[in-house]
């Protein structure tokens, strides 16, 4: 029999000082391995947890709906390198911060999901209980792994499992099945005490072979046209130094990925953004460094590549079999990207060749062309604002406060911000990730707020802030330096768009008319201000950084500014049939 159920039998006898209980247990655990906050939404069986954590100084910061708390969980993990800890309720919470957990795992951040779950018997019997659902088995698929502690016990080592497998290797997110009666089991406290374990080494270094680095240097060395690609892997891993040394010692033109930008700032010499379709395609070598090659780099191939040219890669990545998931690597690097970036440039010794100047310069000349042709559109300061006038303004504004965490979603919103708006130091751009998902704004921002105590510029499109609204009730409430951005266009991708068949229905791409999203934040105590101007927007802004008051700008956007799908419309299923039967169908 378990030394908890034992124990049980005799609590009503013995002094509860000498005792602990599942509820300490958990609690302790965390706090033994430097947890210090969790995103929670209270509920059974999870209520007292979240109070006795907060009793016991964790901060707990409380949500209005489970993914958000799960969105935000998964992006301190990324800024932390420590797993981001979310805590629901059973079958619709814990099925609500499931979708957090999936998209964590996908864009490979630490994050654990702990979830309540109901009586065991019940649910495996099929019986009907509260919440009834096999919550371990729906969660297995959807995540790196999943766990279940039934005993008191084993929580020591089941937290430490947990939290080994979320940042170990590829990190990604765990759950954990919490059955409500775990929680009021009881053990002796020294037994209990000793049961917990702090784990030792949970991302260990890893560093190729000398023939590996050689492999890679050679194909290095045989480049007329180089380009690096750093990905949100490099961002993750915390090695700005070396990567940034790796980069300029190379003299190698790079490309940011989005959440890349400002491991060395956009403004850079050696930054390719502004020419990236030129390098994409004209590059022979191509180091990518913590980046996949997946739908966001054409996987690798193609007319975006150049094809039928081709061209040899070297990647740096944790995951071995990353390698060759798309095309062929030429010199796979497994390793973190610390350790790998370390070895390369010792590797790369003191008489490194500089990239040849005609590709360099080539690369250079086509930035400065495309930053001027851009530039007067930046300052347009005409109302309705579009796209580019408003976001000239954010650009000056985070060229001036290079500190405030940058948070991004939409489809225009997203696509124009990423190219406009420079970011300066690294991990300071936050946005929707691999799987371009809409609703992560507010969880994203409030905890790039709570992690890392500088202020947030959030800037959303008005679709992308519907999925997440009402969490601006919690950064009111717990007083976020969040300034939120609405480019409200009055819909989904435009907001001008009419209903086909004539009928009295809106569009389904449009929202009500010149909404007030500002007037949301006033219910709260919140900061609400309409912007229709540059020169408003530009105010507004700057005193909500300055005031790290809680704010939310509506900011006026011409419905008629957007385009379908923002820059991935090509990935709309096309017919020639429904071409045919509606003259107003948008061609991709
Ligand atoms: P992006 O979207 O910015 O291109 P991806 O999310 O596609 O970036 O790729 C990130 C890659 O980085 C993943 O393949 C992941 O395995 C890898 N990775 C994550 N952490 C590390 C690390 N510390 N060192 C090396 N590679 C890492
Ligand atoms: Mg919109």
């Amino acid at each position: 029999m378990a030394l908890a159920e034992t124990l049980d039998d005799h609590v009503t006898n013995a002094d509860p000082q000498t005792l602990t209980d599942g509820f300490h247990l958990l609690i302790d655990a965390l706090k033994l391995n430097d947890i210090k906050t969790i995103y929670n939404v209270p509920g059974i069986p999870i209520t007292d947890l979240g109070r006795y954590a907060q009793a016991s100084g964790i901060r707990v910061l409380s949500f209005r709906h489970e993914q958000h708390a799960g969105y935000a969980a998964s992006v301190a993990g990324f800024l932390t390198k420590k797993p981001g800890i979310c805590m629901t309720v059973s079958a619709p919470g814990f099925l609500n911060g499931l979708t957090a957990l999936a998209n964590a795992t996908t864009n490979c951040w630490p994050m654990i999901l702990i979830s309540g779950s109901s009586e065991r018997e019940v649910v495996d019997l099929q019986q009907g209980d509260y919440e009834e659902m096999d919550q371990l088995a729906i969660a297995k698929p959807l995540c790196k792994a999943a766990f279940r502690i039934l005993h008191a016990e084993d929580i020591g080592i089941g937290v430490a499992r947990a939290i080994r497998s979320a940042v170990s290797g590829r990190p990604g997110g765990v759950y954990l099945d919490i059955p409500g009666n775990l929680l009021g089991q009881v053990m002796d406290a020294v037994e209990g005490e000793k049961s917990l374990v702090k784990v030792i080494d949970p991302a260990p270094k890893q560093t190729p072979s000398a023939e590996a680095i050689d492999r890679a240097i050679d194909v290095m060395k045989s480049a007329r046209r180089p380009l690096i690609i750093l990905g949100k892997g490099a961002a993750y891993d915390q090695s700005d130094d070396i990567i940034r040394e790796l980069v300029e010692k190379s003299g190698i033109p790079y490309l940011p990925m989005s959440m890349a930008k400002g491991l060395l700032p956009d403004t850079h010499p050696q930054s390719a953004s502004a020419a990236r379709s030129m390098v994409l395609k004209d590059s022979d070598v191509v180091l990518m460094v913590g980046a996949r090659l997946n739908w966001l780099l054409s996987h690798g191939k193609g007319k975006q590549w150049g094809e039928p040219y081709s061209k040899k890669f070297v990647q740096i990545d944790i995951e071995a079999t990353e390698m060759d998931s798309n095309v062929e690597i030429a010199a796979p690097l497994v390793g973190d990207v610390g350790s790998v970036a370390t070895a390369l440039v010792a590797a790369m010794g003191d008489s490194w060749q500089q990239p040849p100047s005609d590709w360099t310069e080539a690369v250079r000349n086509k930035v400065q062309a495309n930053v001027e042709r851009m530039a007067s559109r930046l300052q347009n300061n005409s109302t309705p604002m579009d796209y580019s006038s408003a976001l000239g303004v954010l650009k000056k504004v985070m060229a001036d406060k290079p500190d405030t965490m940058f948070v991004n979603e939409g489809a225009n919103t997203l696509d124009f911000a990423r190219s406009i708006i420079d970011i300066h130091k690294p991990r300071k751009r936050i946005d929707v990730g691999t799987w371009g998902v809409m609703g992560i704004g507010m969880g994203s921002a409030i905890a790039a707020a709570v992690e890392t105590g500088h202020p947030v510029l959030a800037v959303e499109g008005d679709s992308a802030f519907g999925f997440c609204g009402m969490e601006i009730e919690t950064i009111c409430r717990y007083n976020l330096p969040v300034c939120i951005v609405v480019f409200n266009n009055n819909g989904i991708y435009r907001g001008d768009d009419t209903n086909w068949s004539g009928g009295e229905d809106p569009a389904t791409t449009v929202f009500v008319s010149d909404a007030r999203y500002d007037h949301m934040m006033a219910a709260f105590g919140g900061v609400g201000v309409q912007a229709e101007t540059p020169d408003e927007l530009n105010t507004a802004v700057r005193e909500a950084i300055e005031s790290r008051k809680p704010t939310l700008i509506n900011a006026k956007i011409d419905p008629k500014a957007g385009k379908e799908s923002g820059n991935i419309g090509s990935l709309n299923p096309q017919s020639a049939v429904a071409q045919a039967r509606y003259p107003q169908a948008v061609k991709h």
